[in-house]
């Protein structure tokens, strides 16, 4: 069991407090976070690459709370960001600039102009256009642009396919077949200073093999640019390292860790990690009351108050989250089968088909477990259902780290033109 959410006393905690607690003062739904869950997860990487030039730059798409980017960064924890928006989120979470590593296939020029000015560590480029854009920019601020070309190592990250990113058929990186002519070309241009090669081939990767098949091409090329005349002299292998949601076997960091050492650690080079659901995957849990049970034809359903657009993974990945009752059940209390759903108007609305759990039922707390990672960034307000608040947990202290909305608030960006006037 995940040693921060454990039952105590009959009921579920997250660290030292009640999860019954926090709901009858929050609300449900809600996410809750783990503190010493989130560092225990940032010490293990930061102890497994200690001793080597390792920067380890949080993936903030997996959860861009400032909060929670906040308690990462007072451990040392630079940021790898997606977007403008997440470079400020992680200059406002505390992140200094010079450890904000800008990734993503479409940067905006205005994009690439506001990270060259913020002054981060590095653009990790993915076309050739973008590097011809870059370049542009660069120049016309009279600016430098450190950059990593992230390269497509055709890899396949046996991974569920839409996170899997390092194959060929993936809009991700350049070919790594194309990636000297493209380092050449980098060269070539002004304001452009290629520095660094990088590599990202998917994530919720539970075996070791197809990391190593991708850095071990990284290095190659490494070895290449390198005879090329290119100074190179930094990795960033991504991020990807998988979690436990059920019962995968996922590879332990020490063997990443060796694994990445054995690999890369004769080039001299810096190494930028960007771990995001290793670090708050299991962080996190979403907190959710049964609504109503529901006896259809032919199976049982239980109707919760959160739904698809508060947690997309079932939906879209098709992915397993443990569901416990937040009031701890007789162990031997009769389990049968039930479908777990929200109340959205979608079929692909369910979060568990015919999972053996004990009897629920209205009023009953639910947890869903390892909710920490791709949750609570990507909900929506789909059927106009309010953000969901977010709760971190430090020991015996709690902080609303992200409100509810009002509906109110909800309503207040819209506006019905005049010509509509009754
Ligand atoms: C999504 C992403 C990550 C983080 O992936 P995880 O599987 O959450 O570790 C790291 N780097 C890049 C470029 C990404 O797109």
């Amino acid at each position: 069991m995940n040693p921060h959410f454990t039952y105590r006393d009959g009921v579920l905690h997250a660290d030292d407090v009640s999860l019954m607690d926090l709901a009858a003062e929050v609300g449900t739904p809600f996410y809750c976070y783990s503190s010493a869950a989130l560092e225990a997860n940032y010490r293990a990487f930061a102890d497994a690459f200690e001793g080597s030039d390792t920067g380890i730059c949080y993936a903030l798409k997996a959860n861009s709370n400032l909060a929670v980017i906040r308690t990462l960064a007072r451990l040392g924890a630079g940021a790898d960001v997606v977007s403008e928006g997440e470079m400020r989120r992680a200059l406002a979470g505390g992140v200094p600039a010079d450890r904000i590593v800008f990734s993503g296939v479409g940067k905006t020029r205005g994009e690439m102009r506001s990270a060259l000015e913020a002054g981060i560590f590095q653009l990790n480029v993915e076309s050739i256009p973008e590097l011809e854009a870059l370049s542009e920019v660069a120049t016309s601020i009279g600016r430098t642009a450190a950059i990593a070309i992230r390269v497509n190592p055709d890899v396949d990250a046996k991974t569920h396919a839409k996170i899997a990113t390092g194959k060929k058929e993936n809009k991700f990186g350049i070919d790594i077949d194309h990636a000297r002519a493209t380092y050449a070309r980098a060269a070539e241009l002004p304001g452009i200073e290629a520095v660094a090669v990088a590599v990202h081939i998917g994530s919720q990767l539970t075996s070791l093999e197809p990391f190593r098949d991708a850095f071990e091409r990284v290095v190659e090329l490494v070895h290449a640019l390198r005879a090329d005349g290119h100074d190179i002299q930094r990795l960033d292998l991504g991020g990807g390292l998988g979690i436990l949601y059920r019962d995968e076997e996922v590879s332990a960091l020490a063997s990443y860790a060796g694994m990445v050492r054995s690999i890369t650690g004769n080039l001299g080079c810096h190494v930028t990690l960007e771990p995001g659901r290793a670090l708050v995957g299991n962080a996190g849990v979403l907190v959710s009351k049964v609504i109503f049970r529901k006896t259809g034809v032919h199976r049982e359903f239980l109707i919760v108050d959160a739904a698809m657009n508060d947690l997309i993974r079932p939906s879209l990945y098709d992915a397993w989250h443990t569901i416990l009752p937040v009031v701890e059940p007789n162990p031997d209390a009769p389990r049968s089968p039930i479908d777990v759903v929200g109340p959205v108007c979608e079929s692909g609305d369910t979060f568990a088909v015919q999972r053996d759990l004990p009897h629920l039922d209205q009023e009953d707390l639910v947890a869903f477990l390892s909710a920490g990672a791709y949750g609570a960034v990507m909900a929506s307000t789909y059927n106009t259902r309010p953000l969901v608040p977010e709760v971190l947990v430090s020991g015996a202290k709690h902080a609303v780290v992200r409100r509810r909305p009002t509906i109110e608030e909800m309503l207040a960006a819209e506006r019905v033109p005049e010509w509509l006037d009754p």
